[in-house]
């Protein structure tokens, strides 16, 4: 009987091989197998000389059934005794399914360990040149999603309600949807000339930064073309941008 494989879930962190962890290096190195997801860089894929790499990116409109897949998966090469790395874009438990899939295989008895990652709702800003909190400006923050589950029940998350009671707000998944966020911002009682800061492919050579105030912000996505993956950030730290934007600069 062959032993028990394990899982090592692990965050890539945002594009940029430079912001990999030490420990995301040595278990992709050591990995027999590689679950990927699409957000993943060919950089890091390349780090991973031995091992077969499987491509688990979800197609749209197929969440469940996708998941499911994913899962039976992990399960399989794990019984098989395989050391497997499902690796995620950024940090596997800020909007990564990280914990699902975690409890999944605390439910099937199979070991795994949790390699955390830069995520990009914090490196994306940081790479625009945008502190998410500073003494003057903000002293709290909020990560939210902008692309809920479709088939929950509940409303998404009250946009409108958690940008009037924190001072920086970062929406990973927002852009197909910017619209109706920034009409729900607009209605509420929040300032309308807020700033706002699109951050798409952030840390890479792709990264494009698009700055405007609330009011303006939809026809600049639409006159720039903005596209995922983008990274949103609303608040007064996005005034430090024009001064701190290094990576563009350089
Ligand atoms: N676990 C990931 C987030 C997964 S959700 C993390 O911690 O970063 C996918 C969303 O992440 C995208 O829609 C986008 O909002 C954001 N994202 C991930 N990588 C990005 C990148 N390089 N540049 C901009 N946004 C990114």
């Amino acid at each position: 009987m062959v032993s028990k494989g394990k899982v090592f879930i692990v965050g890539a962190g945002p594009g940029d091989v430079g912001l990999l962890t030490l420990r995301a290096l040595e278990v992709i190195k050591a990995a027999d197998v590689i679950l990927y997801d699409r957000l993943v860089s060919n950089d890091i894929l390349a780090l991973a000389s031995n091992a077969e790499k499987v491509y688990v990116g979800r197609e749209v409109g197929d969440d469940y059934k996708h998941q499911e897949y994913t899962n039976r998966l992990m399960l399989d090469y794990a019984l098989k005794g395989k050391k497997v790395v499902r690796l995620k874009g950024g940090d596997p438990f800020i909007f990564g399914r990280g914990g699902e899939e975690a409890e999944f295989l605390a439910d099937n008895g199979i070991e795994f360990e949790i390699v955390p990652g830069v995520t990009s709702a914090i490196a994306a800003p940081a790479y625009a040149g945008i502190p998410l909190t500073h003494r003057a400006l903000s002293s709290s923050v909020a990560i939210v999603t902008g692309h809920e589950d479709p088939y929950k029940q509940e409303r998404r998350v009250n946009i409108a309600k958690i940008a009037s009671s924190v001072d920086t707000l970062v929406i990973l998944m927002g852009i197909s949807n910017i619209k109706s966020i920034v009409d729900e911002l607009l209605a509420s009682n929040i300032e309308k000339d807020r700033e706002v800061a699109i951050i798409e492919n952030a840390t890479t050579p792709e990264q494009r930064v698009t700055i405007a105030r609330l009011a303006d912000i939809v026809r600049l996505v639409e006159e720039r073309n903005v596209r995922p993956p983008a990274v949103i950030v609303i608040g007064k730290v996005v005034s430090l941008a024009s001064k701190l934007n290094w990576y563009n600069k350089r």
